[in-house]
């Protein structure tokens, strides 16, 4: 029988999989792919378990005298539009925002960003992917001119004799990519940087473990390192970048020696590691959320392309810097307009010429389109205070559970007129919504999804969604014209809105015009740029030049700065979070698959554990300024001792944004994530 040939629901690395019936449902079969060869993690297989889950929504619901009830879509989707007008009679259109999400298909989002800023006319959109890889992306953006997470196909990476991997544990976020660094790891060349001894540091030949927050002092001694003995690519430096200069006068001052009390890393060990990455032939650098999601995550990463691009890896082919992407689509999700300050082709909205052209696409005046609206967590900051928006859409995000300083998010969610959340089950965000709208899952549905190295890749529907459930393209098309939008403005059908999309992006940095279904139900998975019907894509979009009009990469002088709160007497640990094997992002999908059984769980140093009085398996509280987590002990030796670990996949009083700090990143915006101070003490 022919399998139906799709990729997985879940992550970046967006793993080739084929569905076939089984019984009364389907199941999931190997389809060969460059990206998994063939393979799959525990997430992937088991995926078609969500299809027929009994907890699944398959009926609108809305809210009354407090209680969720069910509905029919008629009266679901007019007590929508109800509250948008008479939110926006009362507030203006910016009273009603929109959060989208990085799994949403580029269709899906396109149409998202689209529907806000002409049916909702509201500037109040942006998406969960702020919280995933915004510093990498205004990182690669002033560095390369453009943002794109991985600039090479993952394949590339076999034939590599150095890799470092900073903050990222594809180990257990993306098991399959594993099998392209073998060659790499058998040559003992593959470095990983991350204060917990994960899976992934495992594998490594040199694990460096700096305090949580001081990357960037680690990325400027190591750049020190290679300067003061002579490992630069000069050539390199002097050809294809601007700006070493500055980056070097800050540099010298971070000498091995003065690193290393900052972030706890040997100097041998620093010098061992940059030594590994110059002596290589071909060597890469690649950066995950441990470093990115800091509240100078996107300096931290200018740190680490500093340091790749004075090696001479970027642009050099079989070498370079990546940026390894979290969600499904959580390259494509920013691409297509649902962020706050961009437009289709990852245009943005402040520039006028972009702004003509996509009006042009959508039939508007470029007058009447918003111009850049709040950042994810000022957003979600905002909602039912003197000034923020009274009503809020959801698609496909969760933020009660992967919002920083959560239990906050949640009571500004409470002070809503009107929450809206689309989902295929009642997340937590849901639970509290006025009006839940049941959606198709991802083997329901046609659509496209850009995987970690730019590929775009058809997602194929096998079979029918569930009678009661809606397509958010019809739900955006049904809402817009109930709001006075002509209906040929909002089509439902994935492929024509995929050809609008390929229209409004064409010419911009993310050009898609020439990627047709017709290509990709061809087999084709073409890397973008690919401007025309016939180009062959862009897997490698450096090797003669950056996207900077000159050509070339720019070095950018960063300095290193802490965490935006310290520890203390009160509370002397870090906490830094992070993702497990058997589960994905909030969770709300994976938590319900039986063969992804998962605990929520502290990680702890034995020392650590001991002075705090506690055991392998006793119940724990994580106390920060915020909010305190209860979960049981882990001990692992490999943590460091002054840095605790916990999964943020789970609810309730395991939550790990709870404890979080919303801090955020001036440039990027994105929230402290991954460093705050907090004590730990038995439950
Ligand atoms: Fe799915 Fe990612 Fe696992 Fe591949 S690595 S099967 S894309 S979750």
């Amino acid at each position: 029988m022919n399998a139906v040939a799709t990729h997985c629901p879940y992550c970046a690395l967006q793993c080739a999989m084929g569905l076939v019936p089984d019984g009364r449902g389907l199941k999931v079969v190997a389809r060969d792919f460059p990206v998994n060869e063939g393979s799959l993690c525990r997430k992937g297989w088991s995926a078609t378990a969500l299809l027929d889950h009994p907890e699944r929504l398959r009926t609108p619901l809305v809210r009354e005298k407090g209680r969720l009830r069910e509905a029919s879509w008629e009266e679901a989707l007019d007590r929508v539009v109800h509250g948008i007008r008479a939110i926006g009679e009362r507030h203006g259109a910016d009273a009603v925002a929109v959060f989208g999400g990085g799994g949403l298909t580029n269709e899906k989002a396109y149409q998202l960003g689209k529907f806000a800023r002409v049916a909702l006319g509201t500037a109040q959109i942006d998406y969960n992917g702020r919280f995933c890889m915004s510093s990498a992306a205004a990182a690669g953006m002033r560095a390369f001119g453009l943002d794109r997470g991985l600039p090479f196909p993952v394949t590339d990476l076999a034939g590599a004799d150095a890799v470092m991997l900073v903050g990222v544990n594809i180990a257990e976020t993306m098991p399959p990519l594993v099998r392209h660094l073998r060659g790499v790891r058998d040559r003992g060349g593959l470095i990983v940087v991350d204060p917990r001894r994960s899976p992934t540091a495992e594998l490594a030949a040199l694990h460096l473990r700096p305090r949580p927050g001081t990357d960037l002092a680690l990325s400027l001694g190591m750049l020190h390192a290679a300067v003061s003995s002579g490992l630069t690519d000069d050539d390199h430096i002097t050809s294809r970048t601007t700006g070493f200069a500055e980056a070097w006068r800050i540099a010298s001052r971070w000498w091995p020696e003065r690193t290393e009390p900052v972030t706890g890393v040997a100097a041998a060990d620093l010098t061992t590691a940059v030594a590994t990455l110059a002596s290589a032939r071909n060597a890469y650098i690649l950066t995950g959320r441990g470093t990115e999601q800091h509240s100078s995550g996107a300096d931290q990463v200018s740190g680490w392309i500093n340091l790749a691009l004075a090696l001479g890896l970027p642009g050099r082919p079989g070498s370079g810097y990546g940026c390894v992407t979290g969600q499904g689509n959580g390259q494509g999700g920013r691409e297509h307009g649902q962020k706050a300050d961009q437009l289709p082709g990852y245009r943005s909205i402040t520039d006028a010429d972009a702004r003509a052209h996509v009006a042009g696409v959508w039939g508007v005046d470029p007058d009447v389109l918003p111009g850049p609206g709040r950042s994810a967590f000022e957003l979600l900051d905002a909602l039912g205070t003197p000034g923020g928006p009274r009503g809020l859409l959801v698609f496909g995000s969760n933020p009660v559970v992967s919002a920083p300083d959560s239990a906050r998010v949640a009571r500004r969610l409470a002070a809503l007129d009107l929450l809206v959340v689309a989902d295929l089950v009642l997340s937590e965000t849901a639970a509290l919504a006025d009006v839940v709208l049941p959606v198709p899952q991802w083997a329901e549905e046609d659509g496209t999804m850009t995987n970690l190295e730019g590929r775009v890749l058809l997602r194929r529907k096998a079979t029918e969604p569930p009678p009661g459930v809606r397509d958010e393209l019809r739900i955006l098309a049904d809402l817009a014209v109930r709001l006075g939008q002509p209906p040929e403005r909002f089509p439902v059908d994935a492929e024509a809105v995929f050809d609008e999309l390929r229209r409004a992006s064409a010419g911009g940095p993310a050009d898609y015009a020439g990627i047709g279904y017709d290509r990709l139900r061809a087999g084709e998975a073409l890397h973008w740029p690919c401007p025309a019907p016939g180009h062959p894509g862009t897997p490698r979009p450096f090797t003669e030049r950056f996207a900077h009009p000159d050509g070339r990469a720019r070095f950018r002088a960063v300095d290193h700065r802490g965490p935006a709160e310290t520890t203390d007497a009160d509370r002397p640990l870090w906490l830094t979070t992070g993702r497990i094997l058997a589960q994905y992002q909030s969770g709300a999908q994976t938590r319900r698959i039986a063969e992804l059984d998962a605990e929520p769980f502290v990680e702890v140093h034995p020392d650590t554990a001991a002075h705090a009085g506690l055991a392998d398996g006793d119940v724990a509280r994580v106390v920060s300024r915020r909010g305190t987590i209860v979960a049981r002990v882990r001990l692992a030796p490999g943590i460091r001792p002054d840095t605790v670990f916990t999964p943020f996949h789970f609810p309730g009083a395991a939550r790990a944004n709870l404890a979080t700090n919303p801090a955020l990143d001036p440039l990027s915006r994105m929230p402290e994530f991954k460093a705050c101070a907090v004590r730990l003490e038995p439950a």
